[in-house]
This record gives structure tokens, sequence and C-alpha cells, in this order.
């Protein structure tokens, strides 16, 4: 039986609205946002960024969550993974009964055409799709529409025979998905580099040629099957993870387009190398803005809250860190005490089980500047614990 999507919600925003501002809003959020995002308590001035926290997908996201837990209570409804990256959010709905399928316990569960299955924010693969549809689960599709813009060019390279090379991160559910949609065409390939180590192994191959045992050895998992570098790299398009450091996704962009030059000419660059920023216009913004908060202030650290594997939050702490000392922090628990702080090192993988570090003396003595931001998938009543911690130490007990 096809399944039925729901791609605009269910018809309940109103209906789930308190809920949503019971569970995620702040009062002192607010508070610190009328007051030109500044809040000085003895010592202590908190500058927060002006854009942080929720962006319109995640935002979108969660509210289809509860809206589906409305429409089908007796249902039962699942997740295909964490809907965002953000562990809070994911146990509020848990405690409402919604299941993980990337959980371990749910490993053998059967689905069928009385499941309701939501789609996260980042997307599923085109296989993964297939299956639940062939399964005939009622799915509610929360994939951002930034994400989809990004599959719509990956799609469009597929199909010009062009290959997609993509800056993210492998293993992360966002870029398998976008690279599921180039081999979704018989002819279609893709590539995924990390960071610019990475494109640098790609662009010396483009120049030199060669050998591809080695490129094909160092990408493994990061390619598509039966990647063939010599033919696969003669006409390539580049796109991102909607959530990399837009600085780095556009230099990335430049090596490619400088690697086809030197290999085929200027008068061939339009028909063997395209690009096409797919950076999410949520992310640019926070990355703005912090760069903005850095600019504007004298800032003697930066706290930066969000999940250990939100991709768009340790690019955050990477940009604050070039800066000044910066902390990257799961949730208000890390912050121990004013003498010590748990936190995920700056560079560390992006994954939800990195081992946190902790440092003593963190905070200065004297008068201090705290800059303060958090992810795109970090909800407002954690942003507003984190100031609460925090103004409770400016103040001489
Ligand atoms: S970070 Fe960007 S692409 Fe991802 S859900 Fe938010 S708005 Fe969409």
């Amino acid at each position: 039986m096809p399944s039925v999507v729901f791609r605009r919600g269910l018809d309940l925003k109103d209906a789930v609205a308190a809920d949503l501002a019971a569970a995620y809003h702040s009062r002192i959020v607010d508070e610190i946002r009328e007051s030109g995002f500044t809040r000085v308590t003895g010592r202590l001035t908190i500058h927060l960024a002006r854009e942080f926290g929720f962006c319109y997908g995640v935002d979108r996201a969660v509210d289809y969550a509860y809206q589906t837990r409305k429409r089908f209570p007796d249902k039962r409804v699942f997740l295909t993974g964490e809907i965002i990256h953000n562990p809070h959010v994911n146990d509020r709905l848990r405690a409402q009964q919604i299941r993980f399928l990337s959980d371990a316990a749910e490993r053998d569960t059967v689905l069928g055409p009385d499941d309701v299955v939501i789609l996260p924010a980042f997307g599923v693969s085109v296989g993964e799709l297939a299956r639940l549809s062939r399964e005939g689960c009622t799915l509610v599709d929360t994939t951002c529409g930034s994400v989809l813009n990004v599959w719509k060019n990956v799609r469009r390279y597929a199909q010009d025979g062009f290959t997609s090379i993509i800056h993210g991160k492998a293993d992360h559910e966002e870029t398998r998905a976008t690279a599921s949609q180039a081999t979704d065409f018989p002819s279609g390939h893709f590539l995924i580099v990390r960071d610019e180590a990475e494109a640098d192994l790609v662009c010396q191959f483009i120049r030199h040629g060669g050998d591809g045992g080695p490129l094909l050895a160092h990408f493994g998992g990061s390619l598509s099957p039966h990647f063939d570098p010599a033919r696969h790299l003669a006409r390539v398009g580049c796109a991102n993870q909607t959530t990399m450091l837009m600085s780095e996704s556009l230099r990335i962009g430049e090596m490619f387009r400088e690697a086809m030059r030197d290999r085929y000419g200027e008068a061939e660059l339009a028909a063997r190398f395209r690009a096409f920023d797919t950076i999410c216009s949520a992310t640019q913004e926070r990355q703005d803005a912090v760069i903005g908060l850095l600019g504007e202030h004298a800032l003697g650290l930066m706290v930066v809250i969000g999940g250990y594997n939100s991709s768009n939050t340790c690019n955050l702490a990477r940009i604050c860190a070039e800066r000044v000392p910066t902390f990257h922090i799961a949730d208000p628990a890390c912050l121990v005490s004013d003498l010590e702080i748990r936190h995920r090192p700056i560079g560390a993988p992006s994954t939800a089980a990195v081992s946190e570090v902790v440092t003593r003396q963190w905070l200065p003595a004297g008068p201090v500047g705290l800059g303060l931001t958090a992810g795109a998938s970090t909800p407002n009543n954690i942003v507003g614990q984190v100031i609460e911690r925090l103004s409770a130490w400016g103040t001489p007990g």
C-alpha cells in the first residue's frame, strides 16, 4: 500500500503551541534580547550573539513532531533517528513515546501501514525513503527546505554528468542523504571532502592525474560505488552540507575551480565545473553574528552551547576559538562551578560520543566579558538556564 506523506504539517500548529512554549521558551532570553543582547551581573558581562539557537528548519521539525503525536495519539510513532542534534529535544520526544528507529532496542522492529514515521530536518537517503514507502507507513516529512535545495543541485549535477563534490562529514545524516541523491541516477557519482586538506588531495589528482589507487584508498566510504577518479573527476559540481563553515566551503569551491582551470584551461571551465552556494541562511546568519560579536566586544572568553554531534555548533566553536578561549558545552550541567567546566575539545570529531574534558579555573578573575551563542538545534530554555547559572557567579555570594 503506498504511504501517506505529510509535508506541510498536520493542521495542529495552534494545538501544540502551548506545549512547545512550555518546553522551549525562556523569559530570561527574551529579557536579554530586549536589553540589547547584553546582561550585566556583578563582575560578569554576558554578550549574547544577535542570531543564535533554533533555526527555521529545526523549529518546523520539532513543531511537526509534536503535531504528529497529537494527531495520532493511539498509533506507534517513530523517528528514523535524532530529529535534531540536541539531546534535550530528543529526550522530550522519547518522553512522549516517540520511538527512535536508530536505537539498538528497535533493531528488530517491523514497520507496517499502521505506523507513523517522522523524517528529520536533515532528511533521509533515497533508499531509506523507498523502504519506508514500501512498508506503507504514514510519513511526516520535516526535511528542511534548505536541504531540499542542496538535493535539487546535486540531482541536476548527476543528470548533467557532473560528479558532486560534497563538502561535508561522510557520517552525518544530511550528507549521506545528499550523496544518495547523486546515486539515484544510473551515472551519478559523488565524493565527500571533509576539509581543505582532503580537497587538496583531490585537486592534486585533477591537476596531475596518475594512479587513482591512493585516492580511492583514502576516501573509502566517502565515494560513490565504482568511482573511477580519471573518469569521474573530469566534470565536477560543488555542493555542501548546509551547516559547514561558510568560509571553508567557499575556499574549497575555489580550490576545485582552480584545479579544473589548471588541468583543462579557461575555455573548458564552464563545461567542466559548477558551484552552488548551499550553506543555509540560518547557518550563515549564526556564523556572521558570532563574528560580529567577537569584533564588537572585548571578550575574555566564549561559551558555545549545543550537542557535541551538532555540526553547526562545532563550527561556531571553531570560529570563536581562533580569537578567544572557547568552551563548547552540551548543556547547563557542564558549568559545574565557576572553577570547573566540562566541555568538548574544539576540533574533535563531531560525534555524540566524543569525550568531554574538564578545565579548571576557566572563568577569569575580575571583570570579564563573556560571549555566548548556541547552535541551530539548541532551544532557548537551555540558553536561558546557562545564562542563569552564569549570572549567579557574577555576583559575589
Ligand atoms: S541548519 Fe539550516 S538546513 Fe539545517 S535545519 Fe536549520 S535551516 Fe535547515
